[in-house]
């Protein structure tokens, strides 16, 4: 049955049901009794005009094919009613909703307690009037090495860092960077996606961005992220590849001499499993700290439970402090990210931009 077919039979069932209570018992009979050559009859002569008939791959039992009846299985005609109680209870699910916002925003304003910015006012938190002025791009440039369901995993995720993004009061200036192609097409499946607050680019970050400006994020980085800076364009790597290709991320930045760096994980957290988090999580860290939240706040906020993060508990490893990098330490945590003046000797200039220390992997 076509889609089509399908909603005329469902008009029909509804007409059956609103006429009268003889419809209705036969319509309750159908449900309970299979399939009653009645019930079809019924709802036929409640048909509108212009349907006609239902698939005989569909429908069951007998009289399929024939004009008299469009059988509806049991299962459809269990579908329809519980439709038609959806939308009866619809206006009295949305004022108790209603209601319980009242009364939150009621006790929250007892309580003292913040409620965040209304849906009204994000309307009006664009990117260009937000205050954050620190770049985040979604390098989109491995569609072809990823399946279409991977492909299709990773612009969930887009969507998920929009969404993070549109709540937030001073949202993050966010590229999707070589935004073109197979990923352009399998966005187009969300509709509207062209007027949301996202630079959609084209271009490379590489062709978009001053070289010098553009800090790679990848979890193989040797550098440690512990401050975000205006004047930076971070980048993620839109890829969800399962571990397939490890350490992809890092080649890339060392081969086009760009910055990179790791979000401080090993510094505030004790992990269970590697560090490799999703674009999502990456994304949603970023912003937390840029709004104001500690990393070690942000990062046991965002990441999921079966990484197995838990605050570190040891002190951090002698020598680690000798560099000046947040290292976990109790008080770390809670104080502004310090720079740590300047990279060691060993690790090219090029690779630590301000705010990203170079700190073995804990
Ligand atoms: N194999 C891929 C991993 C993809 S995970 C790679 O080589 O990068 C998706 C993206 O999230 C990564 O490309 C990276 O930009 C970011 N990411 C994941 N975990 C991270 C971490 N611990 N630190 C910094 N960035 C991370």
């Amino acid at each position: 049955m076509t889609e089509h077919e399908r909603d005329d039979a469902g008009a029909a069932k509804r007409k059956a049901m609103q006429g009268g209570d003889a419809a209705e018992k036969k319509l309750k009979a159908g449900d309970t009794d299979g399939e009653d050559s009645g019930t079809g009859a019924d709802v036929a002569s409640h048909r509108p005009a212009g349907s006609d008939g239902v698939d005989s791959s569909d429908a069951s039992g007998d009289g399929a094919g024939t004009d008299e009846e469009p059988k509806l299985s049991k299962r459809q005609m269990k579908k329809e009613k519980k439709k038609e109680l959806y939308r009866a209870n619809l206006a009295v699910r949305r004022a108790r909703e209603k209601e319980r916002q009242r009364q939150r925003k009621r006790e929250a304003r007892l309580n003292n307690v913040a409620l965040g910015p209304s849906r009204k006012e994000l309307k009006r938190c664009t990117m260009a009037g937000s205050d954050c002025r620190v770049r985040i791009a979604i390098d989109m440039s491995f569609d072809h090495l990823m399946s279409e369901k991977d492909l299709g995993k990773c612009i969930k995720q887009i969507l998920r860092c929009y969404s993070a993004n549109r709540r937030a009061k001073n949202p993050l200036q966010l590229h999707i960077t070589s935004f073109d192609g197979k990923t352009k097409d399998a966005m187009a499946k969300h509709s509207g996606y062209n007027n949301w607050d996202v630079y959609f680019q084209p271009d490379s970050y590489l062709d978009l961005f001053d070289r010098e400006d553009i800090v790679y994020l990848t979890s193989e980085s040797e550098n440690v992220l512990h401050e975000l800076q205006d004047d930076k364009v971070y980048v993620i790597g839109g890829l969800v590849d399962h571990n397939s290709q490890k350490g992809l991320t890092l080649e890339i930045a060392e081969e086009n001499g760009i910055q990179h760096a790791q979000l401080p994980i090993a510094s505030f957290l004790e992990m269970k499993t590697r560090k490799v988090l999703s674009i999502v999580h990456v994304f949603e860290i970023v912003l937390l700290v840029s709004e104001g939240m500690s990393w070690k706040e942000a990062l046991l906020h965002v990441m999921p439970a079966r990484k197995g993060a838990a605050e570190k508990s040891t002190a951090p490893a002698p020598g680690r402090e000798a560099c000046g990098v947040a290292d976990g330490s109790p008080g770390d945590a809670d104080r502004a990210p310090v720079d740590a003046g300047g990279p060691p000797d060993t690790v090219p200039a090029a690779s630590l931009p301000p705010g990203v220390t170079a700190q073995p992997d804990a």
